[in-house]
């Protein structure tokens, strides 16, 4: 026995499709089969059935609704899957045995159109790789929801990831023959989906979008990536735009740890853009200025003139308060022109957002006033440059009424004037209804039936209905009779029913001549996606710069100076997200101060006294500055920093199965590989990972390294104060330490960074108010004694001799378990592996 023939045809469709989910269309459901059903059903919670295909074995089988697939495909997409939709291609009625069916398009997680699973605020990008025997590697990426397609080349694999990790790709297209190691890493490493394809030359339609490229290496994965849209999608591509070169050593490098560390754009725990550098910054008033927000942040520029210009344009809308809330409240009528022109291309744009694409055109004219009265050069610039495309704005207005209908199917969405032919239909239509009114008064008259009334409905059109009493007052073969109700009669006459034909033709006409019109103008406005992508890109930079000025304005942050000898000194500087979120005016500004004589700081001080917010808040001021925007400070002078390495102690770690030591030195080794003298490095308790012996030696090394042969600006927090002699041999190195103090028996946090070493006997200090033992007070008190000792006898050694520090561990730590209170003895406790949530849990 075999397949039944809609089976067979099934299986020779879904050969094709073996890596994702066939929505195979039956009637009014998609219906999945064999193994698809039996994990759809899973992962959809939706009851799993079967069928007899035509074997003895039933086949699994489930089905989802057609208008409501748009909701099980969004959580499939969601969950890294792809889905191809395969449909009817002919009437099931007029087919000659099977009906003809077809996959007509593919949804994956990097390309789906729909509102639903796109962040209104995020790109959605679709990459591709090719892979060179020099080791480097060609870079595509698009979001074909906007039509933005960039490419780059990049050198090392390390830089890929990063690559991938800052632009947040939601899927990446392969050659079938890519190394699979590699892969496998990205696969552990990025929440990506990853797909295949062999061609990798531009597809002749589409060499509008490669026109500006000329290498080989670019090509290819561009290519690659324009292959794959064009087998999935299977239809219209044409808002692409040409695709852009970029080169990615003219922004700050920022390694995927750092980035994370840092919380750019999420945070590290939740995953979320609460509490993160992009939530403090999104003042923007448009979608598309938040994605361009978002861009912007993972990409701070090296060029200084390109930062003062953002700059200059900042500092003007924070000084013309006015302009700028007129400039909001505008932009705040501005739909997501992006993503309007894309779905104008793709062809599910619908009447509702056409009218959006008028609205915010018609925002532009005021726009351009408003800069133009600010004359600033910068905004003055993004004033020229808007065109507000007024012939798509005006066709808009002329053609399509000012509150449409969403759907194109029955039409309503054309106005009166606009088409001759559709208004005669109407009138067709309206004549024929004004006839119908008047042949019902004319009925009742001439039968003096006064209830008498002439109805519609689907099955039966026009009828006059007469109520049963009323029925011996008709005269005989006046009305055809055709429906019969429990308290009335209906009926038709000859005359009726040749109206009724003329007015649903007209109807019918109408409607179909309203979508062909509708489709018309979304045609010509396609032909304009050039200029308005051109304009949403300017609209969505203003935008950011608005939110730039208005943030800075209501934080009170400060234009930043660039300096040329790597001079960093910020007055008064504040961790911008921690600050938001305290009480006001309880966060402790600090200063922050190394000029040219100083390339180190080794930090000090009590656990939770505020070393990793201090130098936290650096490198975020160092990336406001290089995006533009203004610092929260008094005064800040600050280098352009080429690159950001962080080591500090993160989540991450544990789940990634390596030791925290490995990652440690893995992080280290990073950063001490790729950094430059102008480089910001923030090492954050480096060596606790392992023994104090090796902590310290590893430490002290790290510190002496980068000082000789780096001399990039770094900031070294510790809790080694063996370290602090470093200061006396080592003549670029600075110590400062967060000051603390006892009140009441309680420890307060100064939050202060004060110049020189921590008092070593704070822990101590600690130790006797958690209520210890005196007499192991007066040993500790001892032990310290002779580690000062030694490590001032170090000052001429290559590493500290801590002799007896191991001891004092075991012994402190001895000492912890007898007494649970873990909250206070978290503050002298040794941070070591083990004491690992305790020093996670304060970063929260
Ligand atoms: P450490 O790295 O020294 O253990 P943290 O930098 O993690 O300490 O700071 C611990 C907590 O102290 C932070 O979560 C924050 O709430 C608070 N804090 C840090 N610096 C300041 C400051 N300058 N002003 C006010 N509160 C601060």
């Amino acid at each position: 026995m075999s397949y039944t023939p809609m089976i067979q045809q099934y299986l020779a469709i879904k050969a094709q499709y073996q890596d994702a989910f066939l929505f195979f269309r039956l009637g009014d459901f998609y219906e999945l089969f064999f193994d698809d059903a039996k994990k759809a059903s899973k992962e959809l919670e939706i009851a799993l059935t079967s069928r007899n295909g035509g074997k003895d074995e039933y086949i699994p089988m489930c089905g989802v609704p057609y208008h409501a697939a748009k909701q099980y495909i969004k959580v499939l997409v969601d969950k890294g899957y792809k889905i191809a939709i395969c449909e009817q291609m002919e009437d099931p009625k007029q087919a000659k045995g099977m009906v003809r069916r077809e996959v007509i398009q593919m949804i994956t997680p990097g390309t789906i159109m729909e509102d639903e699973s796109l962040q209104p605020k995020k790109n959605n990008y679709l990459a591709a790789l090719s892979a060179f025997d020099d080791g480097s590697f060609g870079f595509a990426m698009s979001d074909l929801t906007t039509g933005e397609t960039r490419v780059a080349l990049i050198s090392s694999w390390e830089g890929v990831i990063q690559e991938m990790d800052a632009n947040d790709v939601r899927e990446m297209v392969l050659a079938p023959n890519f190394d699979t190691e590699k892969k496998e890493e990205m696969v552990a490493r990025l929440n990506t989906t990853f797909s295949e394809c062999d061609k990798d030359i531009v597809p002749e339609q589409l060499k509008g979008i490669t026109a500006a490229i000329d290498q080989d290496k670019l090509l290819h994965p561009l290519g690659r990536l324009l292959n794959y849209l064009v087998s999935t999608q299977k239809r219209s591509l044409d808002h692409l735009q040409p695709a852009e070169v970029y080169h990615i050593n003219e922004y700050m490098m920022i390694d995927l740890h750092s980035r994370r560390n840092l919380e750019l754009t999420h945070t590290n725990r939740e995953k979320k853009t609460y509490g993160s550098l992009l939530w403090l910054l999104d003042d923007v008033k448009t979608a598309m200025g938040g994605r361009r927000l978002k861009q912007w942040i993972e990409k701070p520029l090296l060029n200084q003139s390109q930062i003062e210009k953002r700059m200059d344009a900042v500092a003007a809308l924070k000084e013309h308060l006015l302009e700028r809330e007129t400039l909001r409240s505008l932009l705040g009528n501005v739909y997501d022109l992006e993503r309007l022109v894309g779905r104008v291309s793709f062809g599910n744009v619908n009447p509702r957002e056409v009218v959006q694409l008028k609205r915010s055109l018609e925002q532009i004219p005021e726009i351009k006033r408003t800069l133009a009265e600010l004359d600033e050069p910068s905004l003055v610039k993004y004033e020229q440059e808007m065109d507000p495309c007024a012939e798509v704005r005006d066709l808009i207005r002329q053609a399509i009424v000012d509150d449409p209908p969403f759907t194109t199917s029955d039409g309503g969405m054309i106005k009166t004037g606009y088409n001759d032919t559709l208004d005669q239909y109407r009138d067709a239509t309206k004549n024929g209804k004004r006839w119908i009114a008047e042949l019902e008064t004319r009925e009742r008259e001439e039968t003096g039936i006064k209830s008498l009334k002439i109805g519609y409905n689907r099955v039966f059109g026009y009828y006059i209905e007469v109520s049963r009493p009323n029925l011996k007052l008709i005269p005989e073969g006046r009305y055809e009779r055709r429906q019969t109700l429990s308290n009335a009669e209906r009926f038709i006459t000859p005359e009726l029913k040749e109206k009724e034909r003329v007015i649903l033709e007209a109807e019918e006409k109408r409607v179909g001549l309203e979508f062909q019109l509708f489709g018309d103008v979304r045609l010509k406005i396609k032909e304009q996606s050039a200029r308005l992508q051109k304009l949403a890109r300017l609209v969505s930079g203003l935008d950011v710069l608005q939110s730039f000025s208005s943030v800075s304005d209501r934080n009170g942050y400060v234009r930043p100076q660039f300096s040329k000898n790597r001079t960093l000194s910020i007055k008064n500087s504040r961790h911008p997200v921690i600050e938001r979120v305290m009480r006001s005016g309880s966060f402790v500004a600090n200063d922050i101060e190394m000029d040219k004589t100083c390339d180190l700081l080794m930090i000090t001080g009590p656990n939770m006294g505020g070393k990793s917010t201090f130098m936290r808040q650096a490198a975020l001021s160092a990336i406001m500055a290089q995006i533009g925007c203004f610092v929260p400070a008094d005064q800040a002078t600050l280098p352009v920093f080429d690159q950001i390495f962080t080591r500090i102690g993160a989540a991450d770690d544990l789940v990634s199965g390596q030791s925290t030591f490995m990652v440690e030195m893995d992080e280290a080794n990073y950063a001490l590989s790729h950094a430059t003298q102008n480089s910001l490095i923030l090492l954050d308790e480096i060596g606790r990972g392992t023994s104090t012996y090796d902590g310290i030696a590893i430490a002290q090394a790290i510190v002496e390294y980068i000082h000789d042969h780096i001399a990039a600006k770094t900031f070294f927090s510790t809790h080694y104060h063996e370290l602090t002699f470093l200061e006396k041999k080592l003549d670029r190195l600075k110590n400062i330490h967060v000051g603390a103090m006892e009140e009441n028996g309680n420890v307060v946090f100064l939050h202060k960074v004060l110049d020189g070493q921590a008092d070593k006997s704070y822990g101590i200090h600690v130790a006797k108010l958690a209520g210890l033992p005196e007499d192991l007070i007066s040993r500790a008190d001892e032990i310290l004694h002779d580690l000062e000792q030694s490590s001032q006898d170090s000052v001429n050694q290559p590493v500290a001799q801590p002799s007896t520090t191991q001891k004092v561990t075991a012994e402190v730590e001895a000492a912890v378990s007898i007494e649970e209170e873990p909250e206070q003895l978290a503050l002298f406790a040794e941070p070591n592996a083990q004491d690992e949530s305790l020093s996670l849990s304060k970063r929260e």
